[in-house]
């Protein structure tokens, strides 16, 4: 096998010159033609590996295997000839259109969802191409399965389903050899890692290494909803250990059967992989993903400033939401100062997002203080006030001077807010009585059930347009299907961060971003609220429809790159054109040619 580097000309033409001795040339001019292809397809970082690779391939059978390169019956009679592909295929050249219908087939015809996930899997571990193709123009198909919820009833049964390994897992017992473990990676030049650590997958708690599903699933989402080619991401689970008792005692459980590491053990640990992250892949974003609370909002302050990192479900899902809240405005009618909104949970998806709301208010003119008065929190104890002697952090910039309620309804009754927002991982909060109450008192009750996965949402949207009469401007974190009230059909949008984290992983890629600010998340929440049309709000829609999130995605990345330069926080040169620039860089899965 010879080994060539990148960047390195000379390589190139002293393996041809290795190769002219051995009378191989027409094979490796294929492979430079191969090459030139990838390059121009943006694919450069992977070239190396491809021509390594193909300088080893014996025959075509390693090509049919390799889930990179393979085309399964698209490849062309010329490629079958020269490639030594000839018979391992069937007779017909088939286009990716014909394979994209048989793929959709096959896939409409599973009993369940889990085995449509294992499907898609199976092809991404087969044909990443098509899987791309398919994902793509199947979006909203195809995203509850590759994405919430069916990807957390994956992560749920992830040591059973388990077929082959993705991704990085560091463990434990890995101390003093991470940079090793990610060289193991068989790609150089990674611009994008989603970790998590498994504390708190979706709203279904911990799941440990079972978790890896959520990184995987995200980084497909990158791939899909903004072009980021896949051979550029990586997923990691850092495998602490788990707290969950029913893993510890699972003979199939695929992580280490201890408890979780804490304290300084735990530090150390995650210190040691930022430090692995930042010499072996130095110019990566990081997103922590899925972390519990705690651990969640130390390491983003943490390492904010050290490298380019964020946490989506701090900071993406309080983009979302304050995306939702500009589009219900629309609809509605109102100034953002005149709202009240009432977080019930009170962690890192509530506070994120009050965090985010404050500076859009403060940004229309209201001091801090009189932004986070428009803002409050219930949490499993009930109202967040300042009586409250079992409060701590971030809990006490929103426990206001107010009596304490301890019920749902009661605080809704009393405090009358505009705009209800579930980030409580638990099911049914937003009850009938809680629901009545919201139409009672707003002409447009906002009801934005985000939790995940639909298994945990506060409110079905069928409960929500039900109890409120159809009033309800309805979000959920996971998908429910459209409503028809009194014959008129009611989309329910889907607040999701899947709107967010693509654009904003596009757009520091994209100019090289040094770090993240919470700016690049209003820019991001305000552009997509834009992307919202005028037919979306009448169908009661609050967000785009997921069929656009590559267009969206884009016109995000754009608005986050550009505060990148104006702030002086990127390192490429700025391009005439930022947005054309930007969608320049997507990748497209079409199948390239090999000879
Ligand atoms: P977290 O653990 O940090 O916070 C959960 C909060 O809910 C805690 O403050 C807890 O006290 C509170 N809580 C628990 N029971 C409650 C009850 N009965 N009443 C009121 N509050 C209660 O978790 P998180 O990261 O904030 O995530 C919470 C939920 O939001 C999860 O289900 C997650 O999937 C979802 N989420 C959705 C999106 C999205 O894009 N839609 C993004 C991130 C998180």
């Amino acid at each position: 096998m010879y080994k060539v580097s990148l960047e390195d000309d000379d390589t190139v033409i002293r393996i041809k010159r290795e190769l002219m001795d051995q009378a191989t040339v027409s094979r490796f001019l294929d492979l430079v033609n191969l090459a030139a292809v990838l390059e121009q397809s943006r694919f450069a970082e992977a070239k190396e590996k491809i021509v390594a690779r193909m300088l080893g391939i014996p025959n075509g059978a390693a090509l049919l295997r390799d889930p990179v390169l393979n085309k399964d019956a698209a490849f062309t009679e010329a490629e079958r000839e020269q490639l030594g592909l000839r018979g391992l295929l069937p007779a017909r050249v088939q286009t990716m259109e014909e394979q994209v219908m048989r793929t959709v087939e096959n896939f409409r015809r599973k009993p369940n969802d889990i085995e449509k996930y294992l499907f898609l899997i199976g092809l991404q571990d087969r044909n990443k191409t098509l899987f791309y193709r398919v994902v793509i123009d199947y979006i909203e198909e195809m995203m509850p399965i590759i994405y919430t919820p069916t990807v957390g009833q994956a992560c749920l049964e992830y040591g059973h389903i388990f077929r082959r390994p993705r991704g990085i897992f560091i463990s434990a017992k890995d101390r003093g050899r991470m940079p090793e473990l990610l060289r193991n990676w068989p790609y150089r030049d990674i611009r994008i890692i989603v970790v998590t650590d498994g504390e708190r997958i979706l709203g279904l708690g911990d799941l440990g290494a079972d978790g890896m599903g959520i990184p995987v699933g995200k980084l497909a989402l990158y791939t899909a909803c903004a072009g980021i080619h896949h051979s550029l991401s990586l997923p990691v689970t850092l495998d602490v250990g788990t707290e969950n008792e029913a893993l510890l005692n699972d003979p199939l459980y695929i992580g280490l059967k201890q408890r979780r590491l804490r304290g300084a053990a735990y530090d150390d640990f995650v210190e040691e992989f930022i430090v692995a992250v930042a010499e072996v892949f130095p110019r990566t974003v990081v997103q922590f993903e899925d972390f519990g609370n705690l651990n969640a909002f130390r390491l983003l302050e943490r390492y904010r400033e050290r490298l380019c990192a964020f946490n989506d479900d701090i900071q993406g899902t309080a983009a979302v939401a304050l995306a939702g809240i500009y589009s219900a405005l629309r609809l509605k009618g109102g100034k953002l100062s005149e709202q009240k909104f009432l977080f019930v949970g009170a962690g890192e998806a509530g506070h994120g997002a009050a965090e985010l709301m404050v500076a859009a208010l403060a940004a229309e003119g209201l001091s801090v203080e009189e932004a986070r008065q428009r803002c409050w929190f219930v949490d499993s104890k009930g109202l967040v006030v300042k009586s409250r002697s079992d409060l701590s952090g971030r809990k006490l910039r929103y426990a206001h001077d107010y009596e304490f309620i301890h019920d749902l309804p009661a605080v809704v009754e009393s405090l009358k807010p505009t705009a209800l927002i579930g980030v409580s991982g638990k099911r049914g909060l937003f009850t009938r009585p809680v629901l009545e109450a919201m139409a009672r008192l707003n002409d447009r009750p906002i009801i934005f059930p985000l939790s995940n996965p639909t298994s945990k949402a506060e409110c079905t949207a069928e409960a929500a347009y039900s109890a409120t009469a159809g009033r309800a401007i309805f979000a959920s974190g996971s998908p429910f299907a459209p409503v028809i009230l009194n014959g008129k059909k009611l989309v329910p949008a889907q607040g999701n961060n899947v709107y967010i984290f693509p654009g904003v992983g596009l757009g520091l890629i994209a100019c090289g971003a040094r770090q993240v600010t919470d700016e690049m998340f209003l820019v991001a929440a305000k552009t997509l609220a834009h992307e919202v049309s005028a037919d979306d709000l009448e169908t009661g829609s609050v967000y785009p429809p997921l069929t656009r999130i590559r267009e969206v995605s884009a016109a995000i990345a754009a608005a986050v790159a550009e505060v990148a330069y104006q702030r002086g926080l990127a390192t490429k040169p700025q391009p005439d054109d930022l947005l054309a620039h930007i969608k320049s860089l997507r990748y497209e899965p079409q199948y390239q040619s090999y000879v």
